[in-house]
């Protein structure tokens, strides 16, 4: 059993345990299934991923580099599409989009959100059926909604009332009609472990229900010939673990739909119940199934129409992280191991890897757990508790907070961290004039690139300072 250390992380006794639910491993060399793709093994000690060794990869395409497990994300975007039969499963492209991935959902009968010109633009490239896309986003451009008009996008989810004039004025513009969610506040927030009903409501997303001003966005809608009125949606957070939190928004929600229906003579077709279905990043985290999510979810809507007396409105999600979190993992190079003494006389290994906050930004952003593992070989040595650090010009440039590793890692070797594929690469940034690492799949012993490695033309193609 971890137990937690109110004096800190430093024992008494100079050993460093870590965070409180940390567990020291009796072998550090050994993966926690969990944690990995699908088709993640070691052997002596090497780790591989789609059949193939990491060794062997990164002799072929570098480091640091993103890899994909086909096989994994493929399953787990079918697990959400056959646990959710009856729904529509919109993957959420932003927290990892790429012309393959949105192949990849339109052979396997999964729809799309996108939220921006940029990621409708990869749809668009990969040959995504348009009426399968829906269109997110507080402060979409005028040339943004222009776009889904002419490409024919299924829904846009409209989130201001500007947005509505807009999108009324383009469609009549263009004797055209465009479908429309409308994204509503309910009031509820989860925050990883827990959910905040927030009373004001303080932040940028969606039309209060609280205020009426949701009820007026439905009104507006309808009175645009242009504009065809498929449903309410709310999104209520991230790395959700369980239905709970869903309850309230869904109970909030519905009681909106059912008062169109009775004062505005509106029955909504369609209700959108977002996205936010939390992964394994550390051993401290349990997500749940799509199907008990599912059964969860259609247990709450099911229980609220009925208590209503009303019809159950089509319904959609919009899972991103609990597809491609999972499927990816990050593969480094260690430069550097150094290590630091702490109160207590307890030390701290700080591993240097050739990547960092350019590749994720999560540790330095939201504070997140990550693990990690030695990719290249075995050791004999005993676990150490390490930190996995990247090569940015930021004390804070942190990949992997805490995690044991043997403590004979040294510079040459390779560290994997599991859980990379959402908003990693989506992330990702030139800081220090990085190269973003390219994002290579895998799959029965193969390789194939998905995105290719950035190189210093790329970086310098927009400088156009000197001829
Ligand atoms: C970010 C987002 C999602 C996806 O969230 P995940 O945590 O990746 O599942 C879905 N819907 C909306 C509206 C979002 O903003």
């Amino acid at each position: 059993m971890p137990t937690a250390h109110p004096s800190g992380w430093a024992h008494a006794d100079g050993a460093l345990r870590g965070p409180h639910w940390l567990r020291e491993p009796a072998d550090a060399n050994e993966l926690v299934p969990a944690l990995w793709s699908r088709t993640a093994t070691k052997t002596d000690g090497v780790l591989s991923v789609g059949g193939v060794p990491l060794t062997e990869l990164v002799r072929e395409h570098g480091s640091p580099a993103f890899v994909l497990d086909e096989d994994d994300f493929r399953t787990r975007a079918r697990a959400f599409r056959d646990a959710f039969a009856g729904y529509e499963v919109f993957y959420a492209g932003k927290a990892f989009l790429c012309t393959t991935v949105a192949r990849w959902l339109a052979e396997d009968g999964l729809s799309l959100d996108v939220c921006s010109g940029g990621e409708l633009a990869v749809a668009e490239r990969a040959g995504f059926p348009m009426e399968r896309v829906g269109f997110h986003g507080n402060n979409k451009t005028v040339r943004e909604l222009e776009r889904a008009v002419d490409l024919g996008v299924g829904r846009v989810v409209v989130d201001s009332f500007a947005e509505i004039e807009r999108l009324a004025a383009l469609t009549a513009e263009r004797d055209r009609t465009m479908g429309v969610m409308i994204r509503v506040t309910a009031g509820v927030e989860a925050h990883t472990h827990e959910y905040i009903a927030t009373a004001h409501e303080d932040q940028k997303f969606g039309f209060s229900i609280a205020s009426g001003d949701a009820l007026e966005a439905v009104r507006r809608v309808l009175t645009a010939p242009g504009l065809r009125l498929l449903g309410l949606h709310s999104h209520i957070g991230s790395q959700i673990f369980d239905t709970s939190g869903f309850e309230v928004a869904a109970r909030r929600v519905l009681a909106l739909h059912a008062r169109v229906a009775e004062e505005l003579g509106t029955e909504m077709p369609e209700m959108d119940l977002g996205g936010g279905f939390g992964i394994a990043y550390t051993t401290q985290d349990d997500p749940s199934e799509p199907a008990q999510l599912a059964a969860g979810m259609s247990e709450i809507v099911d229980h609220e129409c009925r208590a209503r007396g009303i019809s159950r409105p089509r319904l959609s999600i919009e899972p991103g992280r609990a597809i491609v979190g999972p499927s990816m993992c990050t593969v480094y190079e260690v430069g550097t191991v150094k290590e630091v003494a702490l109160d207590g006389g307890a030390r701290r290994s700080y591993v240097s890897v050739d990547g960092g906050m350019s590749d994720n930004i999560r540790t330095a952003l939201y504070d997140a757990d990550y693990s990690a593992t030695l990719a290249s070989r075995a050791s004999e040595a005993s676990p150490t508790l390490a930190r996995v650090v990247g090569k940015h010009c930021e004390a804070g440039d942190i990949v992997v907070k805490d995690e044991f590793l043997p403590g004979d890692v040294r510079p040459g070797d390779l560290v994997a961290v599991p859980g990379t594929g959402a908003y990693c690469r989506s992330m990702a940034s030139n800081y220090n004039h990085a190269l973003r690492p390219p994002v290579i799949g895998v799959r029965d012993g193969k390789t194939f690139t998905v995105l290719r490695r950035e190189t210093e033309a790329d970086l310098l193609a927009t400088d156009v300072g000197v001829a």
